[in-house]
């Protein structure tokens, strides 16, 4: 048996002495694609953060691969779409260059083979940006920006793809051909963790919800969720999926 890729063993953290997660435990395995839900403040960023060893756990543990995630360092395994891909939007680069930049873990500071090159290739068209990859990444739309992003976690060949919230701001067109990406990918066998404020997106979507809200509130399947009240319990509201009522 593999490893699972994200294995939290009762974390808990807080930027205070309060804790904003607690207790945690959450295992995903090679493949699953799973979304992350809650309330706004409910920690899901945090948990991401937790997840990708940007933070460490006050107690408990945090294992990205089977390594403790804050001494992880095969960068490449990962590919991290933050909001709004904002880090993005201050940097002259062109889209080709960004998703160069997703070969960098594996060359060091040595030039890109013609094989490195081909994949940065294969990763725009895989995106569907090829006829964008000389256009400054701040020339793009929301969900064009998004797009480039995942093309350079694709040229890093990464196995886990961690997005949080990644359709703020991108119409919904892009947000189906969004969606529609992220499946085919994980056909392909990336794992995929996500946070996403649009339950419907999620229902359609994810196999697998933890909805959160400082603890674990649900995890399961999907369906599962649907039919649980454990959306209305970390709410704290009459909210359900099916009758589109979201935070
Ligand atoms: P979510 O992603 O679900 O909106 P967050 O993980 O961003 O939740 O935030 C959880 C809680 O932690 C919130 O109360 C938020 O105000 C607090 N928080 C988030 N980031 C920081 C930070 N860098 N410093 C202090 N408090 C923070």
């Amino acid at each position: 048996m593999t490893e699972p890729v994200v294995d939290l063993s009762a974390v808990t953290f807080g930027y205070t002495a309060t804790p904003v997660v607690e207790d945690i435990s959450l295992t995903i395995e090679s493949g699953e694609y799973v979304a992350v839900v809650g309330p706004n403040g409910s920690g899901k960023s945090t948990l991401l953060q937790l997840v990708l060893g940007l933070r460490r756990p006050d107690s408990g543990t945090a294992r990205l691969f089977g390594e403790r995630a804050d001494q992880f360092d095969d960068g490449e395994r990962l590919g991290y779409v933050a909001q709004h891909a904002s880090a993005a939007k201050e940097m002259p680069i062109t889209v080709r260059e960004v998703v160069k930049m997703g070969r960098f873990p594996h060359v060091g500071f040595g030039r890109l083979s013609e094989a490195d090159w081909r994949l940065v290739g294969d990763a725009l068209r895989t995106v569907g940006m090829e006829s964008f990859a000389d256009r400054r990444i701040t020339q793009l739309s929301g969900g064009q920006r998004q797009r480039a992003f995942i093309a350079r976690a694709l040229a890093s060949e990464a196995d886990l793809l961690v997005l949080d919230e990644p359709t703020v701001g991108v119409d919904a067109e892009s947000v189906d051909a969004f969606y529609d990406l992220l499946a085919t990918l994980n056909a392909e066998g990336i794992t995929v963790l996500l946070i996403e404020h649009d339950l419907g997106a999620v229902v359609e979507h994810a196999d697998r919800v933890v909805c959160l809200n400082r603890t674990v509130y649900f995890d399961g399947p999907t369906d599962e969720f649907v039919d649980s009240d454990a959306l209305a319990r970390a709410f704290g509201t009459e909210a359900r999926v099916l009758t589109g009522v979201q935070e």
